[in-house]
């Protein structure tokens, strides 16, 4: 790590919002990049193979290589997550209460617009949509423009990299762990699994499959028993068709994609501009009150 500087140059010393000072972060987002990324994971049992934080790691690492490339400010990660119904009682997994993780999000999204950042970027590497869309919109009525997303959202990897579909500490997940941190990694103990699931999988887009009418994503119904009943080795797929290269591969096209987007959002909405257009600090109750910022008229629109 460096030593803190004064913001010259429109030099960051960081990537990371923790590793700046406040001077700094707060110049950054006045004068050079206002989009923050905010990773998010889990500590969560992935097999016998994986870290338990294995998909905070996978945010972290994904995060950072698209602040690299973009110029946004990647907000400092939180370990723990919120998790479906089913994680629920799996030794291993320690999840947050969903009301716990909505709270969370929102007050690190709201403390970083007061250091001036407008546009926010969260990169989940869990499922844990049940909490991030529900702040999304919170935050929206709040005046905080913010995107959820799962970094599969952005693979939609119909077995052009992989084998299989992408499920959880399984040839995906740990391709991904072997790219980005191999040493945590242990193949010899990687073994196949599954569960059994209430009705047939073909229902169900998987993490990362572009679906198909008829087919509900994941999270939208207890579609299996609790895990600590169905899973016999933590794992859904198998995590012995891993490679480091499949997880370059995975994550070199995810980190493009969102480069995209952010580049999309910077050169739309410049530095300074909330592409909301207003703040709504007291919530629902003002809604009908907004009125737009100066650089937006009265419906709201760029000027
Ligand atoms: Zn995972």
């Amino acid at each position: 790590m460096k030593k803190q500087t004064t913001f010259k140059m429109d030099r960051r010393d960081s990537v990371w919002f923790q590793e700046n000072s406040a001077h700094v972060n707060a110049a950054y987002a006045k004068e050079v990049c206002d989009v923050a990324i905010l990773p998010l994971g889990a500590i969560e049992q992935h097999g016998g193979h994986c870290p338990c934080g294995m998909d905070t790691y996978n945010a972290i690492g994904i995060a950072e290589k698209v602040g690299l490339a973009t110029g946004a400010m990647v907000l400092a990660c939180p370990m723990y997550g919120s998790h479906p119904y089913h994680h629920w009682g799996m030794p291993g997994t320690i999840p947050l209460t969903f009301e716990t993780h909505i709270g969370l999000v929102m007050d690190i999204i709201r403390g970083a617009a007061v250091c001036g950042f407008n546009k926010f970027i969260i990169i989940s590497a869990h499922g844990q949509v049940s909490s991030t869309i529900v702040a999304v919109h919170k935050l929206g009525i709040e005046g905080l423009f913010t995107i959820s997303s799962t970094w599969y959202d952005f693979l939609r990897d119909n077995k052009t990299v992989l084998e299989d579909y992408m499920w959880h500490a399984d040839e995906a997940e740990t391709s991904v762990g072997l790219y980005l941190y191999p040493d945590m990694i242990n193949m010899d103990l990687a073994e196949a699994g599954g569960g059994e699931g209430l009705i047939d999988g073909s229902w169900k887009v998987a993490p990362g499959e572009a679906s198909l009418p008829g087919m509900l994503y994941h999270f939208e119904g207890t579609f299996a028993l609790p895990e600590k009943d169905d899973l016999e080795t933590g794992v859904i797929g198998d995590p012995t068709k891993a490679t480091r290269e499949k997880g370059e591969k995975l994550i070199e096209g995810v980190v493009g994609y969102y480069a995209r987007l952010i580049e999309e959002i910077k050169s739309k909405y410049a530095v300074g501009i909330n592409p909301l257009g207003f703040r709504n600090p007291t919530g629902y109750n003002t809604t009908a009150d907004i009125s737009y910022d100066k650089d937006h008229d009265a419906k709201g629109r760029l000027k």
